[in-house]
């Protein structure tokens, strides 16, 4: 009998991305990272070693069977594949491309012992992609409870929440204040990171399961939570995020030229300036532009304001580049494109010129002394170290705080001192029949985390319902 031929050593070194080259991207908003071609999602997938427990899926939020897409994708049964992946996850054209999986299901994988873990986000991108551009099918409608839930904002969480409830076979409803829905996918992450037509299409498959999507709607105002439980609907779910903009109270921070990254991207993304004149909604972008922050809002400011037209762009941390909050790729990626990163430093105060805006910006060097409540390491200012950075635009990224307007009309809902609603691990707050979870519980964190809270408040949500008669 001829001995079959051993399986060849799986490499060490993931499959690359192919990106736009940088001279060219920087010019342009569209996506940077093209995607695997099929041979090359074939070959980084032969890489899963295929283990017995597989760490990896522990990592993941949502929980998606890793091992078993993958082997789909290894004997090129790619419809297969896309239906495993979303089992679990709804949205897996954006994980894909916006997850942190270097931190959670990447981080897990044991090749990453001795090499690169296994890219299982760009499988998952190339899995979705695949079914999206040859049509998604809808599985059939389950039988109705006859139980409906309002969910109250249409981002990761949200939608999510929909999703598994719609799934189970009660009636939902999304209300979005905006009017588009996808929460931060559509209003924050710039188009060069996640085209919003991918977004779009994966709300549709939301909509196609049935769920129904009312727009323009603000919660708190239009309606309120008590009221949405007494008319038509049998519990909620408040998935509103964390949309308000930090501030730091400096000197100066009224200037005219200085934005928040969320107006600034706002503006972007969802008024289209980039588009300018084919939208009639420009914005104005000076010669030296300088981000305050260092997560992946700063990032997206900094690479938009390099694609508007800034001549340098520079971003200003208080910590050291081992403390970047932003995934690391995208650092890469801005790096390259020319973005130049100034740590230790700091923002004291903004000086304006004779008609109110900002020309410079003074600063204090950092040092770091021992880890704070964080675990990193806590920027002190060295005294006598000031100095000014000349610019002409600043985008303030330092942080977002709870959207407030829920809490504020929502009688005996528990809140923190930080404005988040409080909520036990499975979403169940303060009130009979109301939930929550995402960025409004956490603060902000990341579309995986607040789509794991989805998850399992829509479980938990499920068995409420199912025991009210
Ligand atoms: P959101 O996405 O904020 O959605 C909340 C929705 O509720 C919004 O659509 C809002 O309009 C709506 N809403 C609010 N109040 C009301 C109301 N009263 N009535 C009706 N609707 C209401 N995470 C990552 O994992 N990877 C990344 O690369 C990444 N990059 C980011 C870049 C930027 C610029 C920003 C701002 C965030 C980024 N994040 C990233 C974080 C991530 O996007 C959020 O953690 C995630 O979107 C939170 O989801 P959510 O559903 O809780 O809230």
């Amino acid at each position: 009998m001829a001995e079959s031929k051993p399986k060849p050593k799986p490499k060490k070194e993931a499959v690359p991305m192919p990106k736009q080259n940088a001279k060219v991207r920087r010019q342009n908003f569209d996506e940077v990272a093209l995607g695997y071609t099929e041979q090359q999602a074939i070959e980084e997938a032969n890489r899963c070693l295929q283990c017995p427990k597989p760490q990896c899926v522990e990592g993941c939020p949502v929980g998606v069977r890793i091992p078993e897409f993958i082997k789909l994708l290894q004997e090129r049964k790619y419809e297969e594949a896309a239906k495993k992946v979303k089992e679990r996850n709804a949205l897996p054209a954006i994980c894909g491309r916006v997850c942190p999986q270097e931190e959670q299901c990447q981080q897990m994988c044991i090749f990453g012992k001795i090499g690169n873990p296994v890219s299982i986000g760009r499988l998952e991108r190339f899995v979705a992609d695949w079914e999206r551009d040859r049509g998604v099918k809808v599985s059939e409608k389950p039988a109705s409870t006859g139980k409906r839930v309002a969910v109250v904002g249409a981002g990761p969480a949200g939608l999510t929440v929909a999703t598994d409830l719609v799934k189970l076979g009660h009636g939902v409803v999304i209300f979005e204040a905006l009017h588009l829905p996808g929460g931060v996918l559509v209003y924050g992450i710039p188009e060069f990171r996640l085209s919003k037509k991918i977004v779009h299409a994966e709300v549709d498959y939301v909509k196609k399961l049935g769920v129904e999507l009312k727009l323009g709607y603000l919660i708190g105002r239009i309606h309120t939570i008590p009221e949405l439980l007494k008319t038509c609907f049998d519990a909620v779910f408040v998935g509103t995020g964390a949309g308000l903009p930090a501030f730091m109270g400096l000197p100066g921070e009224n200037l005219a030229g200085i934005y928040s990254a969320n107006e600034f991207l706002i503006r972007v993304n969802l008024m289209k300036s980039y588009a300018f004149p084919f939208y009639d909604t420009p914005i104005r972008v000076g010669k030296h532009v300088v981000v305050v922050g260092g997560g992946n809002v700063a990032m997206d400011a900094a690479r938009s304001a390099l694609r508007l037209g800034a001549e340098e762009v520079c971003i200003v941390y208080r910590r050291s580049r081992e403390e970047l909050p932003a995934r690391q790729e995208e650092v890469e990626n801005a790096e390259e494109e020319g973005i130049v990163c100034h740590f230790q430093a700091a923002p004291t105060k903004f000086i304006g010129d004779e008609k109110g805006w900002v020309k410079a910006m003074e600063c204090i060097v950092m040092e770091l002394g021992p880890p704070d409540e964080s675990g990193r390491r806590r920027p002190v200012p060295v005294k006598g170290s000031e100095f000014v950075m000349d610019t002409d635009t600043v985008i303030v990224a330092i942080g977002r705080t709870p959207n407030p307007i829920i809490q504020s009309t929502t009688e005996g809902l528990a809140v923190s001192k930080w404005g988040t609603i409080v909520a036990d691990e499975n979403g169940k707050t303060s009130l009979e029949g109301v939930y929550a979870g995402g960025d409004i519980v956490t603060g902000e964190a990341t579309v995986i985390s607040a789509m794991g809270a989805g998850k399992k408040a829509a479980k938990a949500m499920h068995e409420y319902l199912m025991s009210k008669r």
